[in-house]
C-alpha cells in the first residue's frame, strides 16, 4: 500500500478503509467471500500487461506462451474439479460468462446449420441478404429462464437485460404456496413456448434444484439446457450437491462465477460438454475483450484450493451454517420464503417487522451488518424497496463461524429489525427509504460484530 500511497494516496486510503469495513463487520451478503492471500496476490502481477485475445495455441499476439500455460492451468483445474468435459477461463465475469454461452449455444445451434443449409464455407462469402437472413434467424429464438422475484439473475431473461432482448424470452417461478420450484408448471411452460434454452441455476431461491428433472424438460421440448451455477459453484466444487443437484452431468452449458461460494477472485468461468467446446472456445474476441491474464492465474490458484479436502469441509460447514442461520430466524418468529433453506442462502421477509427490505438493510449497515435487500416472489414493494433480505453463510463461514455464531447473527437480526420503525420524511410524509434505529441497538450489535 505504501507503494500505492507514493502515487495516488486516496486510493491507498481507501483501500485500507475497505479492509477495516470488511474486518469490522458482519459480512452477510450471498454471493461475497474472503479469497485467500494466494489468490489476492496473484491477481498482482505482471500477467496484467499481457494482451492474450484468442485461445490456448491460437492467439492474435505473438509471445503469449506464459499466458497459455495459465489459461491452460485454469482450465484443468476447472475440468478436474468439477468432471466437465471443457472449461473456459477468459470470462471477465458472471455475466459475461453468460453472454459467452448465450452466444455459444445461437452459434451451434443456429448459425452452423444456417450456414450448412446455405452451403456456406467460409462467412467472408455472404452476400448482404445472407447475412440480413441470418440475423433474422439469430435473433428469433426463445429463451425461458427463472423470474428475478421468484430468485432468478437478470440475465436469466429479464425483459430489460440484454437477455431478454436478445430472445423472445418467458419466464418461469416458483410455487406461489410454497415458494419452491414447480417442475409440472415448467414442463407445461416449456412445452408451450418451446424454448432453445433453458436456463436454470438462481441467485436467491434457498433451495437445491433437481437438474435430472430440468434435463428431461430441456430434452423434451429440444432446449439447450445452461445452468448458471454462480451461486452454489462452491457447493457443487465441495461435493455437498451431488448426483441430480450437481448440474454437471446434466446441462449442455454451465456458468459459473469464480468469487462467490467459490471463493476466488472476481470471475467468471464456462463449463460445456464436447458438442459446445468449439463454438465456446470462440468467446474471445466474438463476445469478450482480451483475457485479464492476472485473474485467470488467480482462477487457477483458487481452483486449486478447491480442489483439497479443506474445501469440501469448507463448503458442508457453509451449508451447514445456513441451516442455523434459519433455524435461528425461525426460532424467533421470522418468516423465511420457502420456510427454510437447504443450499447457502436464506431469504427472509421483513413485511412481519413493518419494514420494506431497504429500510431493513438501512438499520442492519448501521448495525455493522452488511447484506442486501431482495425482492420476494410476487414482491408488492417492487424490485428498488423490495420486502425481503438476503443473507449468505459463505464469507462469514470463511471467517470460522460455526453453529454458535450463526445463531447469534439471526439474534442480533431480529434485535436490529424488531427495533426499528419505518420514519418518515423531512417534509413528514410516510417514506419507503427511512426508518429509525432505537438508540442503542446499533452500538450493542457493532460491539459484538467486533468481539465476533
Ligand atoms: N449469475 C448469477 C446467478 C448471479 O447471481 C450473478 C451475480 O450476482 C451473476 C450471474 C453475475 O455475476 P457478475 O457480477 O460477476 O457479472
Amino acid at each position: 500500500l505504501e507503494v500505492i500511497a507514493s502515487v495516488e494516496p486516496r486510493i491507498a486510503d481507501a483501500t485500507r478503509a475497505e479492509l477495516a469495513d470488511q474486518r469490522g463487520s458482519l459480512k452477510l451478503i450471498a454471493s461475497e467471500n474472503y479469497a485467500s492471500p494466494a489468490v489476492l496476490l496473484t491477481m498482482g502481477t505482471w500477467l496484467s500487461d499481457k494482451y492474450a485475445e484468442g485461445t490456448v495455441g491460437h492467439r492474435f499476439y505473438a509471445g503469449c506462451q506464459n499466458v497459455d500455460t495459465v489459461e491452460s492451468l485454469a482450465a484443468e483445474h476447472a475440468r478436474e474439479l468439477f468432471g466437465a468435459e471443457y472449461a473456459y477461463a477468459q470470462p471477465h465475469s458472471g455475466i459475461d460468462a453468460n453472454l459467452v454461452a448465450f452466444w455459444s449455444i445461437l452459434a451451434h445451434r443456429v448459425e452452423g446449420p444456417w450456414l450448412e443449409k446455405a452451403g456456406a464455407k467460409n462467412v467472408n462469402d455472404l452476400t448482404e441478404a445472407d447475412w440480413e437472413e441470418l440475423r433474422n434467424e439469430l435473433g428469433n429464438q426463445r429463451l425461458l429462464g427463472m423470474s428475478l422475484d421468484t430468485g432468478g439473475h437478470l440475465t436469466h431473461g429479464f425483459r430489460p437485460n440484454i437477455s431478454g432482448k436478445m430472445f423472445h424470452q418467458q419466464q418461469y417461478g416458483t410455487d406461489p404456496e410454497t415458494g419452491l420450484l414447480d417442475y409440472d408448471a415448467l414442463r407445461a411452460k416449456a412445452k408451450e413456448f418451446k424454448p432453445l434454452v433453458l436456463v436454470a441455476g438462481y441467485s436467491a431461491y434457498p433451495r437445491r434444484v433437481n437438474f435430472a428433472k430440468m434435463r428431461e424438460i430441456a430434452d423434451e421440448v429440444g432446449a439447450t439446457l445452461m445452468v448458471d451455477m454462480a451461486h452454489f459453484a462452491g457447493l457443487v466444487a465441495g461435493k455437498v450437491f451431488t448426483g441430480e443437484e450437481n448440474p454437471v452431468p446434466y446441462a449442455d452449458v454451465v456458468t459459473t462465477t469464480t468469487h462467490k461460494s467459490l471463493r476466488g477472485p472476481r470471475g467468471g468461468l464456462v463449463l460445456a460438454t464436447e458438442e459446445y467446446a468449439p463454438s465456446v472456445d470462440r468467446g474471445c474476441p466474438m463476445v469478450l475483450g482480451g483475457p485479464l491474464s492476472h485473474v485467470m492465474a488467480a482462477k487457477a490458484v483458487a481452483l486449486a484450493e478447491a480442489r483439497r479436502p479443506e474445501f469440501a469441509t469448507y463448503a458442508q460447514q457453509v451449508a451447514d451454517n445456513a441451516q442455523s442461520l434459519a433455524e435461528g430466524f425461525l426460532k424467533r418468529g421470522a418468516n423465511l420464503v420457502t420456510g427454510g433453506t437447504d443450499n447457502h442462502l436464506v431469504l427472509l421477509d421483513v413485511t412481519s417487522f413493518g419494514l420494506t427490505g431497504r429500510q431493513a438493510e438501512s438499520a442492519l449497515l448501521d448495525a455493522g451488518i452488511v447484506t442486501n435487500r431482495n425482492s420476494v416472489p410476487g414482491d408488492p414493494n417492487g424490485a428498488w424497496y423490495t420486502s425481503g433480505i438476503r443473507f449468505g453463510t459463505p464469507a462469514l463461514t470463511t471467517r470460522g463461524f460455526g453453529h454458535d455464531e450463526f445463531d447469534r447473527v439471526a439474534d442480533l437480526v431480529v434485535d436490529v429489525l424488531r427495533s426499528t420503525e419505518p420514519g418518515t420524511t423531512k417534509a413528514g410524509a410516510p417514506s419507503k427509504a427511512s426508518y429509525a434505529i432505537a438508540d442503542g441497538v446499533a452500538d450493542r450489535t457493532h460491539a459484538a460484530a467486533a468481539e465476533m
